[in-house]
């Protein structure tokens, strides 16, 4: 796996943790997201009573987990953590329904890869804090309701677009999480130093926030790539001059793009003549799950203007063209 691909390696899921923000007040940028959330929680507080069930929806590494934990932090409430792929059969979302405290958070990632049966029990769940459980087979089968806690759902996905409509109807509040400025991510990689004890000067956050893909994960892990390059070949400190001699060992290029990026575009425009061709064949060109490169890179060529997404397929845009350093064919869109 690349070095800064969006998922981290087990490794340094210990350095995620500690990294993560434990409050709203220390959750960097996002102040759309932010003002709507404190008023959220607040409302909720006043009132006694748990808060309307919140779907956050974003690429991945955008502090959807971080938020999910914030809110139960927020609240004062214990959280439970599973996700869709989780829940394959409706008597798992049943066990941990059951088992929720009043007011608890229940936190679901991925959730638009819940399978159906699940997926039609948190109707009911969301709705009116009941699940009902099917006993027996065949014509013999009853249904009995069991009562639930009262409890928050908190959704994660990173594409709200393939939830369906009745679940995503059930959420009060959708919270879309944007990619983060530049200047936001310098002030997630200081504050990710003072954590780490790394000594990151002004010109090596710069550096290192231009090329994280407007995102927090990556810079955190960009962070810790340029921290072993200073400690191993020079005397440690994050200059702007360590921050692109790690950058360049890492294949990591001056926009943020590293290697599945570069082999998506370069596919696109090399075997496909920049498209348009469809997401699946894009896939198998390098190697990848279709919703790898649909989740996890796509979203962010697009933000960066290299490729759109049209009713035929993709297509490289003449900037892609020019990133790679070849000359775009007259139609290639601008
Ligand atoms: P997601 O669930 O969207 O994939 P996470 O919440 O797991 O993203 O965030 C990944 C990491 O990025 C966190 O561990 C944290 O270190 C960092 N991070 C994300 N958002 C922020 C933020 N707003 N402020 C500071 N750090 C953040």
């Amino acid at each position: 796996e690349s070095p800064v691909s969006a998922h981290a390696d087990p490794g340094e899921r210990d350095d995620e943790s500690t990294l993560r923000p434990r409050t709203l007040a220390e959750f960097v940028g996002q102040p759309r997201v932010r003002e709507q959330l404190e008023l959220v929680l607040k409302g909720a507080t006043r009132r006694g009573a748990p808060p309307d069930h919140v779907l956050l929806s974003g690429p991945p590494g955008l502090g959807k987990t971080s938020l999910a934990m914030i809110i139960a932090a927020e609240l004062g409430r214990p959280i439970r953590i599973t996700s869709g792929p989780a829940m394959e059969r409706a008597g798992d979302l049943a066990a941990m329904l059951s088992n929720l405290v009043e007011g608890e958070v229940m936190f679901i990632d991925e959730i638009h890869r819940i399978a159906r049966p699940a997926e039609e029990m948190l109707y009911l769940a969301m709705e009116d804090f009941r699940v009902d459980v099917v006993v027996g087979k065949g014509p013999g089968a009853t249904s009995i309701p069991l009562e639930i806690a009262p409890f928050t759902l908190v959704g994660a996905t990173t594409r709200s677009g393939a939830l369906t409509g009745p679940l995503r109807d059930r959420f009060g509040f959708t919270a879309h999480m944007e990619f983060y400025a530049p200047e936001d991510l310098e002030r997630v990689l200081r504050r990710s130093a003072t954590i780490l004890g790394v000594d990151l000067r002004p010109d090596g956050a710069a550096e290192i926030a231009s090329r994280s893909r407007g995102t927090p994960r990556i810079a955190n892990r960009l962070l810790r790539r340029v921290r072993d390059y200073a400690e191993v070949r020079a005397d440690g400190a994050v200059t702007l001059e360590v921050a692109k001699a790690a950058l360049a060992v890492y294949d990591v290029d001056d926009l943020g793009l590293d290697r599945l990026d570069r082999a998506v575009l370069g596919a696109l425009v090399r075997s496909f003549g920049g498209g348009p061709v469809g997401v699946s064949t894009l896939a198998v060109a390098v190697g990848e799950e279709p919703t790898t490169v649909e989740e996890v890179c796509e979203p962010y060529l697009v933000r960066a203007g290299m490729l759109a997404r049209t009713p035929r397929g993709r297509v490289a845009t003449a900037a892609a063209w020019a990133h790679l350093g070849l000359s775009a064919p007259v139609d290639a869109p601008g």
